[in-house]
C-alpha cells in the first residue's frame, strides 16, 4: 500500500486580518486560524491517489499546541493518521529550519512514496518548504500538476507548463506541490466533523527527530527580518490640458515612463 505525507500549515486568516502598522505584523487575535488553503489542495490530492490506488495518508505539521486544529480537520477530511511536531525549542525557526524539522519528523515516519505539500503558505509566503524539503530528502518535486496516475513504482504526471502540457514520468519516492487550481477540495462529512476531536493525535518533538538545539528556532535561522512594512496602493490624479492627441501623447509617455507600456 503506498505511503502519503501531506505537509498542512495551520495559518491566521490574513482575509480578515487586521495588520498592527507600526509592526507590520498580524494581530492574531483579530483572526481565525485555518488549514493553509493550498494544504487543502495538498490534502485532496492524497485522498483522491488513495481512492484509486489504496494509501495510508499521515498529515503532519509542525507548529504550537494549538496546531493540533488543522490536524483534527484533516482527519474530518479523511486521513489515516496525524502527527503533530511542536517543542518550544523550535519557536523562531525561519523557512529553512522549519523544513529541517518537518524533513526530519518525515524520515522518523518510515519509508514513504509521496510527500505533498502545497505550493505556498498565506502567512510567511515564501513557497520555499516544498522545494527545500525535495533537496533534504532528496527527492524530485513536481509542481503544476494536472493529472497524476500511479504506474507500479513511477508517477506518471501531465503537468501544466507554460501555454503547454508535459506529460512525465518519475520514480517514487516524489515530492508534489499542489497550487489552489489543481483539484476540487471534498467537503467533510458531519459524521467525520463530529468524530475528528477523539481522534489520536501523535506527538513528536525535539527528542524524538534527533539533532541539538541550536540547529533549531531562532537560534539555527539563518534569517533575520530587518523591517516589515505594510504598503498600500495610492492613487495618482492628474488633469491632462489640450486636445485630444496631446492627451493621448500624455497618457502614453506616462504609461512608459512607468513601465506599464514598453513600445
Ligand atoms: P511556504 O514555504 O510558503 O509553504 C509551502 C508549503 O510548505 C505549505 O503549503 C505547507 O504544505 C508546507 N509548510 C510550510 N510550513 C509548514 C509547517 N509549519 N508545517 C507543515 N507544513 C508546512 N513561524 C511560526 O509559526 N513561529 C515562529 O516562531 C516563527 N518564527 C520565525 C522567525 C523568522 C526569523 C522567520 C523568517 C520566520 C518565522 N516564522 C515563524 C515563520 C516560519 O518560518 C514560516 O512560516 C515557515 O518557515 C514556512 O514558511 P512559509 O510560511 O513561507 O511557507
Amino acid at each position: 500500500m503506498l505511503s502519503i505525507i501531506v505537509c498542512i500549515k495551520q495559518v491566521p486568516d490574513t482575509q480578515k486580518a487586521v495588520f498592527d502598522p507600526k509592526t507590520g505584523a498580524i494581530d492574531r487575535k483579530s483572526t481565525d486560524n485555518i488549514m493553509n488553503p493550498d494544504d487543502l489542495h495538498a490534502l485532496e490530492m492524497a485522498l483522491s491517489i488513495r481512492d484509486r490506488y489504496g494509501a495510508r495518508v499521515t498529515a503532519i505539521t509542525m507548529g504550537p499546541p494549538q496546531a493540533d486544529d488543522v490536524l483534527s480537520e484533516a482527519y474530518a477530511l479523511g486521513a489515516d493518521e496525524c502527527v503533530l511536531v511542536s517543542d518550544p525549542r523550535f519557536a523562531g525557526s525561519d523557512s529553512l529550519i522549519t523544513t529541517r524539522v518537518l524533513s526530519r519528523a518525515i524520515l522518523r515516519l518510515g519509508a514513504f512514496d509521496l510527500v505533498i505539500t502545497g505550493c505556498e503558505a498565506i502567512d510567511g509566503n515564501t513557497a520555499h518548504v516544498g522545494y527545500q524539503l525535495s533537496e533534504f530528502l532528496s527527492m524530485p518535486l513536481i509542481t503544476q500538476i494536472h493529472e497524476f496516475m500511479i504506474d507500479g513504482n513511477h508517477a506518471i504526471i501531465e503537468r501544466l507548463y507554460g501555454h503547454e502540457y508535459q506529460k512525465i514520468r518519475v520514480s517514487l519516492p516524489l515530492l508534489l506541490s499542489m497550487g489552489k487550481n489543481s483539484n476540487r477540495v471534498r467537503i467533510p462529512r458531519l459524521v467525520d466533523i463530529k468524530e475528528c476531536g477523539e481522534k489520536p493525535i501523535s506527538l513528536m518533538t525535539l527528542n524524538d527527530i534527533g539533532g541539538e538545539p541550536g540547529e533549531y528556532g531562532a537560534a539555527g535561522s539563518p534569517t533575520v527580518v530587518i523591517k516589515t512594512e505594510i504598503f498600500s496602493h495610492t492613487r495618482g490624479r492628474a488633469v491632462l490640458e489640450g486636445g485630444i492627441e496631446e492627451k493621448v501623447d500624455a497618457i502614453v509617455h506616462m504609461l512608459k515612463k512607468q513601465n506599464i507600456l514598453r513600445f
